[in-house]
């Protein structure tokens, strides 16, 4: 099998095109060139990314964050900067490499991005022997701009920006979303399409993606039922990713109906048979000539009715249980009947 490596570009880029009717994005990724020959309709050029996905999902992709991973990249590369034949060169590249083979494209392009950094880095640190720690300063601050989307809360400032300025989120997102350009190239192969792209920070990428997609009526949400992002025309009102948990939730709500409609019918059915016992009872305590015995028997038997009302409610159905209360009152009209005239 051959080795895989990361392609080593010179001044390589991501750029995007938003197809908002299509509901579609299109992702480049390679040297400026090679993106420019392309667009330009030459398509045997070879890029080292093109791909065409469900529109958000770049974004979706720069909502993962990985502290651990972006605190290892800079430790990696900054301490391992020296000359090519190294053992730690090698190091540096199959660290990057599993960030160049991740699914998640905002990490591939920092696989690529960094590798041209290190390289150019290293060659900068063999020359420049009296100031070789500016290189590494320099390093640092590049993959610190790179690495930004992984290492913030985007995801949480989009969607709270959104509720409460649902009209122009965007001019209330902090600067470093636009501190960097963000570029602009047209496609001239089949009509004429804008793609944005970026070279050093992904933040103001996210901008602009972002900006096309408002406009186009397209905002990220989280599910009220499962917390997935997906994409909803409206920004504020929260509401469902699909038709499944829409369904779930209001079959969730009507039995959560029907359980309360159930326990104020028998909560209602108990209360006219306890008024009932309690009236009953009250005679019996107060009618001249009946034994305290008489109204001890029937309070117990009151208890015994309430408690086995807790009881019964677990184990019959409503029709079922509303009987046995009415049932029991032949139990406090028996004794009532033993001692009071009628
Ligand atoms: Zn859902």
């Amino acid at each position: 099998m051959d080795e895989c490596r990361i392609p080593l570009t010179d001044n390589c880029i991501i750029a995007i095109h938003i197809d908002a009717e299509r509901k579609k994005e299109q992702v480049i990724i390679d040297d400026m060139k090679n993106v420019r020959y392309l667009l330009r309709g030459y398509y045997d050029a070879e890029v080292v990314l093109a791909a065409e996905r469900p529109i958000g999902s770049l974004i979706i992709d720069c909502f993962e964050r990985n502290y651990d991973l972006i605190n290892s990249i800079i430790l990696i590369l900054c301490r391992n900067l020296g000359k090519k034949d190294r053992p730690e060169y090698e190091m540096c590249h199959d660290f990057l490499l599993n960030l160049y083979l991740s699914d998640n494209l905002g990490f591939r392009f920092l696989g690529i991005r960094l590798w041209q950094e290190y390289n150019k880095s290293c060659d900068e640190y063999a020359l420049r022997r009296k100031d070789r720690q500016k290189v590494s300063a320099k390093l640092i601050d590049t993959i610190e701009k790179l690495t930004l989307p992984f290492r913030t809360s985007i995801a949480d400032d989009l969607l709270n920006m959104q509720i409460i300025h649902a009209k122009d989120s965007l001019c209330y997102l902090w600067d470093e979303y636009y501190a960097h350009p963000c570029g602009l190239l047209w496609s001239s192969a089949i009509g004429v399409f804008e793609y944005g792209f970026a070279d050093v920070s992904l933040m103001p990428l996210i901008f602009y993606y972002l900006s096309r997609m408002y406009k186009a009526r397209m905002y990220f949400q989280q599910c009220k039922r499962c917390d997935k992002l997906f994409i909803a025309k409206t920004p504020s009102k929260p509401t469902f990713c699909g038709k499944v948990c829409k369904s779930q939730q209001a079959r969730e709500n009507k039995s959560h109906h029907t359980e309360k409609t159930r326990n104020d019918e028998l909560a209602k059915a108990y209360r006219n048979s306890y008024d009932y016992w309690y009236r009953r009872m009250k005679k019996l305590q107060q009618e001249p000539g009946v034994s305290n015995m008489a109204f001890e028997q029937a309070y117990s038997e009151f208890k015994a009715f309430s408690s086995g009302y807790l009881k019964q409610k677990n184990n019959l159905a409503s029709a079922e249980l509303k009987t046995w209360i009415i049932r029991q009152r032949d139990i406090i009209d028996k004794i009532c009947d033993e001692h009071l005239d009628s």
